[in-house]
């Protein structure tokens, strides 16, 4: 901005509203290059398990830039027209972040009408209108950070499952005779944990798993405890510049060498990869059909290559069509 400017009040909000327009343009194009990241599955490749953390390393947003920035870009392929309204201040960034969820259940000109030029507070309380018009029943879970210390959960439940709820309380009133949720919650959720957590209990007969071998497909509970441990229950995904997915959730055991490839079911050809890792790996493995050497996938010695950067993907040769082993 010229300082001159500064100095003309009238010449100060010109720049001001050219700013703006710059900014808005800048936002739109960066949705528009989110949208493409997207799409060519760019983040997983290089070793982030979602956009989220993407944009969070990357390009340092705060998590409710993010949210909003995620939200309209995957929006703005199949509705344009949230892009053009953004692009030309109908609406902004919050306003275009509201309206996502009720996009194709009305039709655009209403909800741009109802909205725009409205406060955040004021295009909610407009929206939730709408949706109790058209009994649009939300189920989604809002949760919400109070501090370090606390969350704030707020749900729709069935009646039937809190007919259930009910008879938890009847079960465990000897424990919470005054029917208190978040003891119950503690003590389900402990109880979950202790029953199927497996990052806090160390492998069974880690020497005996390490020299599995079998032709088939299943792969016992011991061995996949075993592969999480030595996975930190996390991806083994690591891109070509070396960065480690951190995904814990969705997590599968990967056949490196596919059964249907001649790979066994061995510690070596093991590896934990969540679920998008190994989709994109299914994506970029040749077709069966495809001459390729098979010593050029020739498996290096473990645990070195899940640590090499870029060896992680190369080390199957050929799709094998069934499910992964799903363990979390
Ligand atoms: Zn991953």
């Amino acid at each position: 901005m010229d300082p001159s400017g500064l100095h003309d009040s009238a010449e100060l909000m010109r720049n001001m509203r050219a700013l703006c327009g710059e900014e808005r343009s800048a936002l739109c194009d960066f949705l528009c290059g989110l949208s493409a990241i997207e799409n060519r599955q760019l983040h997983l490749s290089l070793g982030f398990p979602n956009m989220f953390e993407l944009c969070r390393v990357e390009f340092g947003l705060s998590e409710g830039c993010i949210y909003r920035r995620l939200q309209v870009s995957r929006k703005i392929k199949h509705y344009p027209e949230l892009l053009t309204a953004l692009r030309a201040g109908q609406i902004n960034l919050t306003l275009a972040s509201l309206l996502c969820p009720y996009l194709g259940k009305f039709a655009w000109s209403e909800l741009l009408s109802r909205v725009a030029g409205q406060s955040k507070r004021s295009a909610q309380k407009t929206l939730r209108d709408l949706a109790a018009l058209g009994e649009d029943s939300q189920t989604k879970v809002r949760i919400q950070y109070l501090g370090k210390e606390h969350y704030s959960y707020k749900l729709k439940i069935p009646a039937s499952l809190h007919h259930q709820w009910e008879r938890v309380k009847e079960l465990l009133s000897h424990q919470v005779p005054d029917g208190d949720l978040q003891s119950i919650l503690t003590i389900l959720t402990q109880a979950y944990l202790n029953k199927n957590d497996l990052q806090n209990k160390p492998a069974a007969s880690p020497d005996l798993w390490q020299h599995y071998s079998s032709p088939t497909r299943y792969i016992p509970k011991g061995l996949k405890h075993l592969l999480l441990e030595k996975a930190e229950h996390s991806c083994q995904y690591i891109s070509p510049e070396g960065r480690r997915c951190t995904q814990k959730r969705y997590l599968d055991i990967d056949h490196i060498i596919p059964i249907s490839a001649g790979g066994q079911t061995t510690f070596p050809n093991l590896q934990v990869l969540c679920h998008a890792h190994n989709l994109l790996k299914s994506d970029s493995i040749p077709s069966p059909s495809t001459n390729h050497n098979q010593s050029d996938f020739l498996i290096p010695e473990r645990p070195a290559a899940l640590h090499q950067p870029g060896r992680t993907m190369k080390l199957s040769w050929t799709k094998d069509k069934r499910p992964a082993e799903r363990v979390r």
